[in-house]
C-alpha cells in the first residue's frame, strides 16, 4: 500500500502476509516489502480497510458484487442450507434441491433455447469444462478432428491451464509454457489502441474478418468453437465498434462451428440486460458464467448449454468430467437468493433505464480532461484511456506508469479504479445510486488532476 500503516493490527496482518501468504496475480517479493492493504468490512458500494479508510468500490470486488455488499439474505440462505444439507455431490446419479432449482431458474433467464446448466466452482473451471465439452461434442458427431478453439488476443478466460491458454494474455502465456496446443488467437476489436487510421467501424469489420481468415487457415473441418467475451473485461473494458458483432454473426452463420460467449463479467445485468449476448443480439451455443451469479458471496461458475448441443451430448454416454464442488448446495442456495434479489428488486431494469445511462453520461464528462484520450463504456462498465496526446492517441512511455500512478491516487482518495496498462477501468456494483455515481466521477476527476500533475512534475 502507498501509505505506511499506523494501526498496529494492520502491521501484524501485513507481517502474516509477508511470512505466510502467496497472493494471486502478485509480485510476491514486492508485496512482502510493501504489505497489502487489508480490507476488513463492506456495506453497499463501500469498503473499509484496517486503517479505517472508507473506499468506494468502483470494481464491485472483482466485477462480481452485483447486488452490493452486506445483504443478509445471502448469508441467511447460506446458513439455512448449511444446516440442512451442507454438501452432497452430483456424481453417480444423485442431486439435491438447490442445484435443480438453480438450473431451472437459470434456464428462465438465459436466452431462448438454452435450458441446461453444468456447474463448476469458478469461471476458469467453466471454460475448462467448455473445452472438453465442445471437443466431446464434435467427437460424438463423428468429427474428432474438430478440436481447435479460436479465441482473441487480450481476451481473459481464467487462470487454469485451459483458461489461461484460451485467454490471450501474453504475460500469462510466458509462464508455464502456454498456450496448450489446439488454441488459436486472433486480433481483438480494440479500436482505441490498435485501430490506427481506420474509422472504428472499418476497424471493427477488419477485426471480425480475422475470425473468417483463421477458420479458412485452420480449416473449418478442424475448428470446434470460437470463444469471446461480449465486452472484454480484464483486457481493459474493450467495447467493440458497432460493426464488430454483426459481422461476427454473419461469419458464424457461414461455418459449422460452435460459439461460446464468456459471460463471466457481462452476465447477470452488467450491460443492463441479463447477458451480454442479449445486449448484442448474439446466439451462443454455450455461455460461461460465474462472478455475478452469486454476487461473489460464494464461489460458483458454470456453463449454460444450448438444447441442440445437449441433444448431441445425450448420444455420447458418460461425460467424464466434473468437480467435487460442481453445483455445491450452499453456493446454489446463495445464487438462487442473489437472482431472486436481482429479479424482485428490478435491479437490472433500473441499471438499464436509470443508473447506467447516468453513469455513462457522467463518465463521458471526463473526456475533456487533458489526460483523457477516450471514455467508453456500456451499462455498468467503463474505461478511461490515459494519453500524452489526445489528438494522436499517443501514450506516455510505459516506464512512466501513468495507469499505476492514477490507481494509487484513487486508492489514497477513497476510490477503487483498476489500471490495465494506462486504461483506467470501472465496474461498480449494479446497485450504485446516482449520488454515489457523482461521488465516483468527482473522485475520478480529482485523481486525474493529481496524476496529470505528477506526470508533469
Ligand atoms: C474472471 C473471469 C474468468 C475466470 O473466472 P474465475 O472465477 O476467476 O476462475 C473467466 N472469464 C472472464 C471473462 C472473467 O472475467
Amino acid at each position: 500500500m502507498t501509505k505506511q500503516a499506523s494501526n498496529p493490527q494492520t502491521l501484524e496482518w501485513q507481517a502474516m502476509s509477508r511470512d505466510h501468504h502467496l497472493a494471486p496475480f502478485s509480485d510476491f517479493k514486492q508485496l512482502a516489502e510493501s504489505g497489502p492493504r487489508v480490507i476488513t468490512k463492506a456495506d453497499g458500494v463501500y469498503l473499509w480497510d484496517s486503517e479505517g479508510n472508507k473506499i468506494l468500490d468502483g470494481m464491485a470486488g472483482l466485477w462480481c458484487v452485483a447486488i452490493g455488499y452486506g445483504r443478509d439474505e445471502l448469508a441467511d440462505a447460506a446458513s439455512k442450507q448449511m444446516k440442512e444439507l451442507p454438501f452432497y455431490n452430483l456424481f453417480f446419479q444423485t442431486a439435491h434441491p438447490p442445484v435443480l432449482e438453480l438450473a431451472k431458474t437459470l434456464a428462465e433467464i438465459a436466452p431462448a433455447g438454452m435450458s441446461h446448466v453444468f456447474f463448476t466452482g469458478s469461471g476458469s473451471e467453466g471454460n475448462d469444462t467448455m473445452l472438453r465439452m465442445v471437443r466431446h461434442y464434435w467427437a460424438i458427431k463423428g468429427q474428432p478432428q474438430k478440436k481447435v478453439i479460436i479465441s482473441r488476443i487480450n481476451g481473459y478466460h481464467g487462470s487454469t491451464v485451459a483458461g489461461a491458454s484460451l485467454g490471450g494474455m501474453k504475460f500469462m502465456h510466458e509462464q508455464g509454457d502456454l498456450p496448450i496446443p489446439g488454441i488459436e488467437h486472433i486480433a481483438q476489436p480494440y479500436w482505441f489502441g490498435e485501430g490506427g487510421d481506420m474509422s472504428p467501424d472499418e476497424f471493427g469489420i477488419w477485426a471480425a474478418d480475422q475470425l473468417e481468415q483463421k477458420i479458412l487457415e485452420v480449416g473449418e473441418e478442424n475448428v470446434a468453437a470460437f470463444i469471446a467475451e461480449p465486452i472484454q473485461g480484464a483486457g481493459g473494458v474493450i467495447v467493440p465498434p458497432d460493426s464488430y458483432w454483426p459481422r461476427i454473426r454473419e461469419i458464424l452463420a457461414k461455418y459449422d462451428i460452435l460459439f461460446v460467449a464468456d459471460e463471466v463479467i457481462c452476465g447477470f445485468g452488467r450491460t443492463g440486460e441479463w447477458f451480454g449476448s442479449d445486449y448484442y443480439g448474439l446466439k451462443p451455443d454455450l455461455m460461461t458464467i460465474a462472478k455475478g451469479l452469486t454476487s461473489g458471496y460464494i464461489p460458483m461458475g458454470g456453463l449454460i448449454v444450448r438444447d441442440s448441443v445437449v441433444e448431441v451430448l445425450n448420444q455420447g454416454g458418460d461425460f467424464n468430467h466434473g468437480f467435487t464442488y460442481s453445483g455445491h448446495p450452499v453456493a446454489a442456495a446463495v445464487a438462487l437468493e442473489n437472482i431472486r434479489i436481482l429479479r424482485e428488486e428490478k435491479i437490472i431494469e433500473r441499471v438499464k433505464a436509470e443508473t447506467a445511462p447516468y453513469l455513462q453520461q457522467r463518465l463521458r464528462e471526463l473526456a475533456d480532461h487533458p489526460l483523457v484520450g477516450e471514455v467508453r463504456g456500456v451499462g455498468m462498465l467503463g474505461a478511461i484511456e490515459l494519453v500524452k496526446n489526445k489528438a494522436t492517441r499517443e501514450r506516455y512511455p510505459s516506464e512512466s506508469g501513468a495507469g499505476m500512478i492514477c490507481r494509487g491516487h484513487c486508492f489514497d482518495n477513497g476510490l477503487i479504479m483498476r489500471a490495465v496498462g494506462d486504461t483506467m477501468i470501472i465496474s461498480p456494483p449494479l446497485v450504485i445510486s446516482k449520488a454515489e455515481i457523482d461521488e465516483l466521477v468527482g473522485k475520478a476527476r480529482e485523481c486525474l488532476d493529481l496524476t496529470a500533475a505528477e506526470l508533469a512534475g
